[in-house]
């Protein structure tokens, strides 16, 4: 058994087919006839534009507009003059076979692209490669892919998947995939999802663990992969999957239904995301919001602080892609757990008490200036609105709204545009807040209850903490009790109260906090038609 990261939920049973990743090896030739190689090169770059039309083709119909655009790129790369002339131009000047000067201008295009800021640019260097390598296996003469005649129940295990690998896939015959590399978001786990086919990715050496032919189980529900399973375990997991399709099915009727309680109010149900692209996870499967935006994600995972530019395109994408639909955007929460590499921190005795999250933003006004005037310029596309998370006093959130309020005003003087009523709230996870939610409730737009942190501040157990996991219930009636005077703090204010933390999501809290009279219920996407169908029967 090997364990690795469930990157696409759902089970399968079935054989491997390893993918080698063999790259051409370019050999450098020095050429006389550099007509004949610009020919070749014209022939390559041909027919790969047909093989790409072929693959768009299919995604476009398997996957949206939206996923195949990315083999629109792709082509469009074809039709750079100054791609292919790039190579033209190598081959006459420098008089060597195509593979050589092709290869030359693709680590260009791809050095160039790779230190470029904006992160999206630097993506581009993965389809550069992509298409170079397509391109590269058509001058050679070798078939790109190898996808075709497929057995059926076929698992594709691959070092990694390159997106026109992941489009090419045959739904009927590819049951799952592996690979060794790659995270939850990395390109090919986001296809799988869309794709709903089961894969567990960063798995390490899952190519060197498995051979061609080996009967094995892919469970993208745990991340779990069983090799040459016995009888017993694969009825067991048998089992396991048409329970899991039945269930999925059966969910799928609730996708454009309006979520009502059976005493006829309706709440929403919304997604929480860590990066802009999560958006389409939510939208298709019925998220009527986002409820929670944890931007602490665009800024892990680099070296230096996202700009205002960066930041803007992110919040911007996310909220025009929910068309209308809440999106509440929840300012840094940096510190406890979450550590940045470029923002050293001194070492503290009680991180998850300490320097953190608003605390922190609320001394170093520079990050957060940045991340404001990014959320209020992003405002002007949609129903964007700003969350504070870790308020523990009314101070905090009124100086927060001063430092908005400023950034507003330099936005005015710089002629940017912003929207000037956004709703502004606050998250509800120190118990602190709780107990003075009905005055904190004066002065917000509303309350989203963060129960991930506010279970363990008021039980006084650390969320990470195995040993004392028995003690972090939600259902605990201290717990309760905070929620139910924080919903009711809002609901006498006039405003609305949602929640955030995981409990939002767990089918035996659920039928409480209807009962409680929360408005809007946030989780992760693939949660949302669970407690859609929850809610409705509460
Ligand atoms: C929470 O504390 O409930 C929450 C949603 O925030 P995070 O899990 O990011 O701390
Ligand atoms: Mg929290």
């Amino acid at each position: 058994m090997k364990n690795g990261i469930a990157a696409s939920k759902g089970y399968a049973i079935g054989n491997v087919m390893i993918k080698s990743n063999e790259e051409v090896c370019v050999v450098e030739r020095t050429v006389e006839n550099t007509q004949e190689e610009k020919e070749r090169l014209v022939k390559a770059v041909d027919a790969s534009r047909e093989q790409l039309q072929k693959i768009k083709d299919k995604a476009e119909k398997e996957m949206g507009a939206e996923k195949a655009a990315v083999f629109e790129s792709h082509m469009m790369l074809l039709e750079d003059p100054e791609f292919v002339g790039g190579v033209e131009f190598n081959i006459d000047n420098n008089k060597v076979n195509a593979e050589k000067a092709l290869q030359d201008v693709i680590d260009m295009y791809m050095s160039i692209f790779a230190s470029m800021e904006d992160e999206y640019m630097r993506e581009r260097a993965a389809d550069v490669k992509d298409v170079g390598s397509r391109i590269l296996a058509n001058l050679s003469g070798k078939a790109c892919g190898s996808f075709e005649n497929l057995d059926n129940n076929t698992i594709v295990v691959a070092h990694d998947l390159t997106p026109s690998d992941t489009a090419q896939l045959d739904k009927n015959k590819v049951v799952a995939f592996l690979t060794n590399i790659g995270g939850r978001t990395s390109h090919s786990a986001i296809m799988a999802r869309t794709l709903e086919i089961p894969a567990v990715v960063g798995l390490n050496d899952i190519t060197e663990t498995v051979k061609d032919g080996d009967k094995i189980i892919v469970d993208g529900v745990e991340g779990i992969v069983i090799i040459n399973p016995d009888g017993a375990t694969i009825s067991q997991y048998t089992e396991k999957k048409q329970k899991f399709e039945a269930e999925k099915e059966e969910l799928k009727k609730l996708i454009n239904v309006e979520t009502r309680t059976k005493a006829g109010k309706h709440v929403e149900v919304c997604g929480n995301i860590g990066k802009p692209e999560d958006v389409h996870g939510v939208i298709a499967n019925g998220g009527e919001g986002i409820g929670l935006f944890r931007t602490e994600f665009l800024y892990m995972d680099r070296d230096t602080f996202p700009t205002e530019e960066e930041q803007f395109e992110a919040y911007k994408y996310a909220t025009e892609k929910m068309e209308g639909k809440p999106v509440v955007i929840r300012t840094l929460d940096i510190g406890g757990d979450k550590k940045l590499p470029y923002l050293p921190l001194a070492e503290e005795m009680n991180p998850f008490l300490g320097y953190r999250a608003i605390r922190l933003c609320l001394d170093r006004t520079d990050i957060f200036k940045t991340q404001l005037r990014a959320l209020l310029r992003a405002s002007a596309f949609g129903n964007l609105k700003i969350m504070f998370p870790m308020i523990s006093s009314l101070q905090e959130f009124l100086k927060a709204k001063e430092i908005l309020s400023a950034c507003m005003d330099e936005l005015k003087a710089e002629g940017k545009e912003f929207n000037p009523n956004l709703e502004t709230g606050i998250m509800v996870e120190i118990p602190a807040a709780a107990v003075m939610a009905d005055e904190l409730a004066k002065y917000v737009d509303f309350f989203s209850i963060g129960t991930n942190d506010l279970i363990q501040y008021t039980l006084a157990a650390d969320r990470m903490n195995e040993k004392i996991s028995y003690l972090y219930n939600p259902m605990h009636p201290a717990v309760l009790r905070l929620i139910k005077m924080t919903i009711e703090a809002a609901h006498k204010e006039g405003k609305w109260c949602g929640m955030c933390g995981e409990m939002a999501g767990d089918e035996r809290a659920v039928p409480t906090l209807v009962e409680y009279g929360l408005d809007e219920f946030s989780m992760s996407a693939s949660s949302i038609l669970g407690a859609k169908k929850i809610i409705m029967n509460s």
